[in-house]
């Protein structure tokens, strides 16, 4: 697909880490700005949208405007069918979910955590671009980006219980984007249409910030249409 922008960035090479974390201070103001306007340069996608993500289930419809890093109200997504605008979600072990509308030239940008996953970020996500773009759910794709894997991520049973799973006596792992998978097919995105990332942000040297591994960084998984 010419027309798609899409990818994770990483910690990078260089001193400071490349970090677009916005509320996190791990680094200064003008370094994170300084890495905002690097995506946007190396995207070509002028217009970034982002927003303070506070685990719940909200999906702003983006539309074309000003260049230049813009925040929404708090959300954990965004959609857009707009050409030239890169939506962004910040992570560090949660999943970035990305979807594409191939036939529309349409695509989303989600922060699922356990808590977004039960809240139905995923789901409501797609039914933004049901209702602003008339996607049909059996042509979207569900990719599930680089984020804490099976092995690595030790949860409590509440979370089993809060994502319909059977629920284990202590803690156990989870896969995570194995659950959204399941979630995504329930609302009728064709299991042939779902891809996972092979990365961990904690197991595969991948470059990735880990919430679990002590980062305050942040990276951003990005989605656009090219102009
Ligand atoms: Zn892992």
């Amino acid at each position: 697909m010419p027309w798609l922008v899409q990818g994770c960035t990483t910690r990078g090479s260089e001193v400071p880490s490349f970090d677009l974390g916005l509320f996190n201070s791990a680094s200064s103001k003008e370094h994170v700005a300084a890495c905002w306007d690097e995506l946007r340069t190396a995207t070509g996608l002028d217009r970034a949208m982002h927003a303070r993500q506070v685990h719940g289930a909200d999906v702003r419809y983006q539309v074309a405007g000003p260049t230049g890093l813009h925040l929404s109200d708090d959300c954990d997504g965004h959609v857009t069918g707009a050409v030239g605008v890169l939506l962004a979600v910040a992570t560090a072990d949660c999943v970035p979910v990305f979807v594409v509308d191939p036939g529309r030239r349409s695509v989303a940008a989600l922060h699922s955590g356990w808590r977004g996953a039960a809240a139905g970020v995923l789901e409501r996500g797609i039914t933004v671009m049901v209702e602003n773009v008339g996607s049909r759910r059996e042509e979207l794709l569900v990719h599930l980006g680089p984020s804490i894997c099976g092995a690595c991520y030790e949860v409590g049973p509440e979370v089993f219980e809060a994502l319909d799973q059977p629920v284990p006596p202590g803690p156990k792992p989870i896969d995570l984007r194995a659950v959204l998978s399941e979630r995504a097919a329930r609302v009728e995105v064709p299991m042939g249409h779902i891809t996972v990332s092979a990365h961990c942000t904690r197991c595969t040297g991948s470059g990735l910030y880990s919430h679990r591994n002590g980062d305050r960084q942040r990276q951003v998984g990005y989605i656009g249409v090219r102009p």
